[in-house]
């Protein structure tokens, strides 16, 4: 019994080695290639941190499905989404960042490691971690939009609007996201309709005067979406106006398709074991800091900031991680 018991030791000391043996060793892990990412790529490159960047389902992240970005300092003409992304991946690997396609699937920071698995199976063992992951589109958990994605029903009116040119679609949302994309639409639309749960939209003065001042965006103040109909492509929407009032009632729309703006969740699921996050999934950072409640994991951009949520923003985030890290590790040395 004892002897068996020491070959099974045998055993697993020869597969722990053999694991070992394939763990790659890195001193800085980017997760995620928004803007956030690689602006830390760039900083911790420039302080031979040797970052390796790990890109995600989106590289680029959202900006990749957004028109123009006018108010990103230093474009005096503005710049496309996706134009700009690719400018940031260059900058990147132009000092050296290591940037590979792959998806984290799962990661343990316990008892101090930060080891992190790439699509399952290459796992990292890095010295230093920061998590730029981003946000993801928020949809309204009904029955029949799953039944529609991809088929009338998206959550990028910058990717999916070209198939709805000269036809009638609607937008759900009262933030800027929602107008934004209502006035995008109505460029090349026949009619948007902009689906607005309460009185009033949310949205910035600036953007609320854009859909005011557009004819063919109609708002529907305090309407509720409660399915959206079809067969095997979307034709409506039925909506509940004033709901949960004497005179509620129901409505119905003809639409071709149908377009989520209702905020995002941030991308920290792999990380909630271990990293502190809010009630909502943002992760929780020392203020004034990117550094989260693990040492040597860092946090920047969308996925920790329920507040600015803009490019630049995230972009200066990521910077801080970067510096962040920079001093961890110096102060390992
Ligand atoms: P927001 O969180 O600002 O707005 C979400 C909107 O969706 C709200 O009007 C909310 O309604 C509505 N909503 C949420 N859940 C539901 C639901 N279940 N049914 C119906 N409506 C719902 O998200 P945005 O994506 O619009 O904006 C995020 C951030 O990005 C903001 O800070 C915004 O300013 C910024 N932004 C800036 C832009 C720019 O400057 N060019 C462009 C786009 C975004 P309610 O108001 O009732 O809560």
């Amino acid at each position: 019994m004892e002897l068996f018991k020491t070959m099974g030791n045998i055993d697993d000391n020869n597969h722990q080695d053999k694991l070992d043996e394939n763990v790659e060793k890195v001193k800085c892990l980017i997760i995620g290639s928004g803007p956030a990412g690689y602006t830390a790529a760039i900083y911790a490159a420039r302080a031979n941190l040797s970052p390796v960047l790990i890109q995600g389902l989106q590289p680029g992240g959202q900006l990749t499905t957004t028109t123009d970005v006018d108010n990103f300092p230093g474009y005096p003409e503005g710049i496309s989404g996706p134009e700009m992304m690719e400018d940031l991946r260059k900058q990147a690997e132009r000092f050296g960042t290591d940037i590979r396609w792959g998806m984290v699937t799962s990661v343990d920071f316990s008892n101090n490691k930060r080891k992190v698995i790439v699509d399952n199976k290459n796992q990292i063992e890095a010295e230093s971690v920061i998590i730029s992951t981003g946000a993801d589109a928020r949809y309204l958990g009904i029955e029949s939009e799953e039944k529609f994605k991809g088929s009338g029903v998206s959550a990028c009116a910058t990717c999916d609007g070209f198939f709805y040119k000269g036809k009638n679609v609607a937008v759900v949302g009262g933030g800027d996201t929602a107008c934004e994309e209502s006035v995008y639409l109505a460029g090349m639309c026949k009619k948007v309709y902009l689906i607005v749960r309460k009185n009033y939209l949310r949205a910035s003065k600036a953007m609320q005067e854009k859909v005011a001042n557009t004819p063919n965006i109609e708002t529907l103040f305090e309407h509720n979406t409660k399915e959206v109909t079809g067969d095997k492509v979307v034709t409506g929407l039925t909506l509940i106006k004033r709901k949960g009032e004497k005179d509620e009632q129901e409505v119905k729309i003809n639409i071709d398709g149908f377009f989520l703006a209702i905020g995002h969740v941030p991308n920290s699921k792999f990380f909630k074991p271990y990293i502190d996050t809010d009630e909502v999934g943002y992760i929780k950072t020392i203020p004034g800091t990117t550094k989260t409640n693990v040492e040597g994991v860092f946090a920047a951009g969308d996925v920790q900031d329920p507040h600015y949520r803009q490019a630049i923003t995230s972009a200066g985030s990521g910077c801080m991680a970067a510096i962040d890290a920079e001093r961890y590790l110096s102060s390992k040395s």
